[in-house]
């Protein structure tokens, strides 16, 4: 172990819960501004050898806690998060701060308005300590692909967080924030949420606004909660879900309390558990996690049947084919004229674009743009881009059949644990089939959560995946409370 390394057990710190916190903010025995200078210590101390952080929002934090404080003073009535200190992906944007989306491209870019999942939180009384590091544009599972340098677990700082929101996994395992926001679009919220040992929560596309999330694939991005335990995930969610008239795709279906819907025991829920997400390629230590976690929830009173998935295998390909295709497009609002980095060395404007783009952009966006433009092109569009959208409504419907029968589908959430830093980079294709287990949900719109499910002899942590039906984040709630309090 190199000499500047610490012991890993340092870095891992148990929060108090939410609702610890909140009691004594209302009752004034502990103060925000303290609690929040508190967070800001750790981060100071913690941070540089995580680098889950890429910047601080401290003034904007520090306000927003006297606030809190003041109405606590007065005995006026606070939100559920009053006081409670949340970190966001820096693909989220914030007034006035950094939004890089881990892209030197976005360097020096300050966006103008806030997303209405900040506003949300704020408006609930939330603490905003920073914005969190992440795979450039959320392309990757490793958080190895940001602009500004990977992202450490906390569990073992040689290894990966996962990806592509590592420093909101980090944060919360770390103890440098209670709760974060991220994104998924395959994964990037479940998969660094089981390396990292927290709660992730994927909810069903629509249920969270997505205005000021800069958009990787549109058709597949979603924002949810990490946390500690699954109770915070369902608080935090409660707060950002709903509609928002910024955001066509929201629903207005309206939003349970999602908290007390958790709380209810999962005894009497029928469980699935697909053959294909437990065969060849699965480490055999994730696997038996996995078995324990299904063992408790039989003893938790649910039952349990085989259910099938059989086009789980075609979707990987399918996934990488749609996000490719929207992120094609997406992207190309990012030229050098509007936002952030402008290449300093260009002759005229086609110079000054293509400059701005080669400089700007990290070599996985560079793929992913070549791979989508390819797939959408005349000729190719019928054989690639439509082809895998057929695939997807097979997987989508297959999915609605199995929940017929079924109210969660218990998988593992990725089929390792977290592995060491530098050893799949030199092998893209490695680590998109490492999305397999995740990809399948994003493409479905069903939501889904991850949460801790014991670990492996070395200690990495494992991730259960539940996934449920559309809307239905209180059956997944409730699955992994039953496995949470089973202490795996
Ligand atoms: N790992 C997947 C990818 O690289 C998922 C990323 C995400 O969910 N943002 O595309």
């Amino acid at each position: 172990m190199p000499s500047e390394a610490k012991p890993a057990e340092s870095f891992v710190e148990k929060p108090k819960t939410l609702a610890e916190l909140r009691e004594g903010i209302i009752s004034g025995r502990t103060k925000a501004v303290d609690l929040a200078a508190g967070y800001y210590d750790r981060i100071a101390r913690k941070n540089p050898r995580l680098n889950a952080y890429l910047s601080l929002t401290k003034e904007r934090a520090l306000s927003q806690a006297a606030r809190v404080d003041a109405l606590a003073a007065k005995g006026e009535p606070l939100g559920v998060l009053a006081g409670i200190p949340v970190g966001i992906k820096d693909v989220l944007v914030m007034k006035g701060a950094p939004a890089t989306a881990g892209s030197k491209i976005l360097e020096g870019y300050r966006p103008p308005y806030d997303a209405t999942v900040v506003s949300r939180l704020e408006a609930a009384g939330a603490v905003l300590l920073g914005k969190l590091n992440c795979d450039e544009f959320a392309m990757g599972s490793s958080n190895e692909n940001s602009a500004y340098g990977p992202v450490r677990n906390p569990i073992d700082t040689e290894r990966v967080p996962g990806g592509s929101s590592g420093g909101s996994a980090a944060a919360v395992a770390a103890n440098m924030a209670v709760a974060t926001l991220g994104s998924d679009t395959g994964g990037s919220i479940r998969q660094p949420a089981s390396f990292c040992g927290v709660v992730g929560v994927l909810p069903t596309y629509g249920r969270v606004s997505r205005y000021g999330l800069i958009a990787f694939a549109s058709s597949l991005d979603r924002v949810g909660p990490f946390a500690s335990n699954v109770r915070d995930a369902a608080t935090m969610l409660g707060v950002i879900a709903g509609h928002d008239s910024h955001d066509a795709t929201s629903s207005e279906a309206p939003v349970p309390d999602y908290a007390a819907e958790s709380d209810k025991p999962a005894a009497g829920l029928r469980i699935g558990i697909p053959a294909e997400y437990f065969g060849e390629g699965l480490d055999p230590e994730v696997g038996a996690g996995i078995e324990r976690g299904i063992a408790a929830l039989k003893a938790a009173g649910c039952t349990v049947k085989p259910v099938s998935l059989p086009h789980t295998r075609y979707a990987v390909p399918t996934y990488y084919l749609i996000a490719t295709a929207e992120a094609s497009a997406n992207l190309a609002r990012f030229d050098g004229v509007r936002y952030g980095y402008r290449s300093p060395a260009s002759e005229n404007l086609a110079a000054m674009y293509r400059h701005s783009r080669d400089e700007g952009f990290g070599a996985e966006v560079k793929r992913r743009i070549l791979l989508g433009t390819y797939a959408l092109s005349a000729g190719y569009y019928d054989a690639y881009y439509l082809k895998a959208q057929q695939v997807r409504r097979l997987l989508a419907e297959e999915f609605l059949r199995a929940f017929a029968e079924v109210d969660a589908i218990v998988t593992p959430t990725a089929p390792t644990p977290a592995f060491k830093l530098g050893e799949k980079t030199g092998d893209p294709l490695a680590m998109y089939l490492a999305d397999i287990f995740t990809v399948t949900a994003s493409l479905a719109g069903i939501c889904g959560i991850t949460v801790p499910c014991g670990t492996t002899r070395d200690g990495l942590p494992v991730g259960m995946q539940v996934l449920a039906r559309h809307m239905n984040e209180s059956a997944a709630f409730r699955v992994a409370r039953a496995v949470e309090a089973a202490k795996i």
